[in-house]
């Protein structure tokens, strides 16, 4: 009998992956969460039915969200992840050899205990004496720091929930706080085919409150429609202008996405995503 993995996307639209084995399944205080194995993508991390991460796809999301802010800073030393529990976004991050602290904020404990046994190529990184996690409210935590980080990245799920807040402007003030003088900020802010609304208005409050704002995209295959967007707000860098020269050379690395060409050319953006960062929505 074969057994198949579906996800509603968006009303219309589903995607379904054809499921090997059911690896984990249990229900933590905050969410549903299931590790499948799956034939195309091999093992992945789903949270209350959203697909999260798979271990064929991962390195474009993870790659895009972290190293396109770190390499436009000219000095980044303290990091900050919000979300980001799978571990994907830390493993990056650490590739860094000048980053001298990583704190990662994730609300949900089970998350990364799930992904620690089921997704080491993910969660490789928790043990770094550079890490420092803590398990609580991301929005809650950056309320009142301080000029205390030279990069945040928000790994966030789909904005519901306990996500929402995540994409509030509330919580965009709070990251603009939560900066050094010439901090950058970057974002998962969902598909520009299916989230157009959602995009214009965290590119409207984002463009408000920083002096630099940008979106780049990248094109992750189990995400709805694959095109993906990510939103950036600086201080002082510009992030389309590519990676600073001061930038650690990511060559040998083994990324396998990101790239100092690819970083300029993400910000080059079609048309109809031009138009979204155009329109005006209420929040
Ligand atoms: N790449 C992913 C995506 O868009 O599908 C995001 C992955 S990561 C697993 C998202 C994490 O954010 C989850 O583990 C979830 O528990 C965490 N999260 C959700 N709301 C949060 C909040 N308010 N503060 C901190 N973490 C939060």
């Amino acid at each position: 009998m074969e057994v198949w993995f579906t996800e509603l996307q968006y009303p219309g639209l589903k995607i379904t992956c054809k499921v090997l084995q059911t690896l984990h399944r249990e229900m933590s205080p905050f969410q549903e969460i299931v590790v499948l194995d799956t034939e195309r993508f091999g093992r992945m991390l789903v949270l209350d039915g959203a697909i999260q991460a798979t271990i064929a796809d991962e390195f474009v999301y993870h790659e895009m969200l972290a190293h396109v802010p770190i390499c436009s800073h000219h000095d980044p030393k303290d990091v900050l992840i919000i979300g980001g529990g799978d571990g994907g976004c830390a493993r990056e991050v650490l590739r860094h050899q000048q980053i001298e602290s990583v704190t990662q904020v994730e609300i949900d404990q089970r998350v990364v205990e799930v992904s620690r046994h089921f997704l080491p190529e993910l969660a490789c990184s928790f043990d770094s004496p550079r890490m420092s996690v803590c398990f609580e409210d991301g929005i809650a935590f950056v309320k009142d720091k301080e000029a205390c980080y030279d990069v945040i990245l928000v790994d966030a799920p789909d904005p519901v929930g306990v996500a929402a807040g995540l994409f509030s402007r509330e919580f965009y003030e709070s990251l603009y706080r939560a900066l050094r003088p010439d901090g950058i900020f970057a974002a998962q802010t969902e598909s520009p085919f299916f989230n157009k609304d959602l995009i214009g208005m965290v590119y409207g409050g984002v463009s408000s409150i920083f002096p630099i704002a940008g979106l780049y995209l990248a094109n992750v295959p189990t995400y709805p429609s694959g095109l993906w967007s990510f939103t950036i707000g600086s201080k002082k860098y510009d992030p389309a202008q590519g990676p600073a020269e001061t930038a650690g050379s990511m060559a040998g690395q083994g990324l396998r996405y990101y790239a100092p060409e690819v970083h300029r050319a993400a910000f080059i953006l079609p048309p109809f995503v031009q138009a979204l960062l155009k329109q005006e929505v209420k929040p």
